[in-house]
């Protein structure tokens, strides 16, 4: 691997690494209570136990959610969740890494933007859009190989 390639390595990890940070308790906690946790191309996917019911009762703005991106961090309510929102999460991952420690900021501001414009904070957020379509482009893509 180049330096220049390691460097960039470094600082996609590094940007958003505050956040990661805290969440990275998660994956113990979630070990602990029955859940478990794993290092999937290169993030640190969650799920189950405590971790898995919290998401399922609902997080404020999002209520109950399969799974959320928390910097290189993915919770998921269990590991079904995990592999079903891999793709989509995948965009959230890339967008910490665009925006780094002000990605919850940024995207709180994009969905109130959205909201006072008469739109849905959650469905018409720009970032989630960006998320969906590559979800969609992954379903394409599978629906090809199945045709092939
Ligand atoms: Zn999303």
């Amino acid at each position: 691997m180049n330096p220049l390639r390691i460097l960039f390595t470094l600082l996609r990890y590094l940007w958003p690494g505050l956040i990661t940070l805290m969440f990275l308790p998660l994956a113990p906690l979630a070990r602990a209570t029955g859940g478990d946790f794993a290092w999937h191309t290169g993030v640190l996917e969650v799920w189950g136990g405590v971790v898995g019911k919290s998401l399922k009762k609902g997080i404020p703005l999002f209520g109950s959610v399969a799974a959320i991106t928390l910097g290189h961090v993915v919770a998921g309510y269990s590991y079904a969740c995990i592999q079903a929102t891999r793709r989509h999460e995948r965009v959230h991952v890339r967008q910490f890494e665009r925006w780094g420690f002000f990605f919850p900021l940024v995207y709180w501001l994009a969905g109130t933007w959205c909201f006072l414009k008469g739109g849905r904070w959650y469905w018409d957020n720009p970032f989630e859009q960006e998320a969906r379509a590559a979800e969609q482009r992954g379903h394409a893509s599978q629906h090809l190989r199945l045709i092939k």
